[in-house]
């Protein structure tokens, strides 16, 4: 992982690199404490691959959910948290859900946080995600303009342009351009779009670093 081995304990300070579909998935597991099996396997399986062991993620869980008793967690919690890094079952180590998976499949229903916010939320819902992470009036018709044109990930990359540039304060041109010039290897400067979750994390994590 690229951030190298993380805790529990520092899932809160790396929201800032996470794309909206993670940050509204941790937004609303630290409101409401509770997050669905959609949501724990989408968010898990990223901080899986962010570089949450097993055991700091078995604390992270066990904290999140802090309604539930230490027997309700082992009972009910803690088997899907070690099956999904391989630990129980047929074994299977899973691997984070890309962004088609994530926009193709398994819709959200009504009180599910997973999924992606492009593809899933109504225009007013992600008009205001957008203003709350100050994406100008501009960007923001032009990223709802290729959400209407079915294009979501491209609508995820720009908003990662605008929302990077504006962090480390460049113009949203020069983003992919600083990407490229930095040697922080080929996966990154390759990337046109962003493709998953994990990518976008990564992403923005080395540009903050370099
Ligand atoms: Fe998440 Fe991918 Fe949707 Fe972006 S395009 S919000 S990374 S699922």
């Amino acid at each position: 992982a690229i951030a190298g081995e993380i805790q529990a304990s520092d899932v809160d300070t790396l929201k800032v690199h996470m794309p909206l579909c993670m940050e509204h998935l941790h937004d609303e597991l630290r409101r409401e404490k509770h997050t669905r099996h959609g949501g724990r396997m989408q968010y898990g399986l990223f901080l899986k691959g962010i570089g949450l062991s097993l055991e700091q993620a078995l604390l992270f869980w066990q904290m999140a959910l802090e309604k539930k008793t230490p027997e309700e967690f082992n009972k009910n919690y803690a088997y899907n948290v070690r099956h999904s890094y391989g630990m129980e079952g047929k074994r299977t180590d899973y691997t984070p859900y890309s962004c088609k998976s994530i926009i193709m499949n398994n819709a959200p229903g009504p009180g599910d946080h997973h999924g992606c916010p492009f593809r899933h939320f109504s225009a007013p819902n992600l008009r205001a995600q957008l203003t709350a992470h100050q994406v100008d009036e501009f960007d923001t018709e032009d990223i709802i303009h290729k959400v209407q044109q079915r294009h979501y990930q491209i609508a995820c990359t720009r908003y990662y342009e605008v929302t990077r540039a504006k962090m480390v304060g460049i113009s949203p041109e020069n983003v992919k351009g600083g990407l490229s010039d930095t040697a922080t290897g080929s996966l990154i400067a390759s990337q046109e779009v962003i493709e998953h979750p994990n990518q976008f994390f990564e992403q923005s994590y080395l540009l903050m670093k370099s």
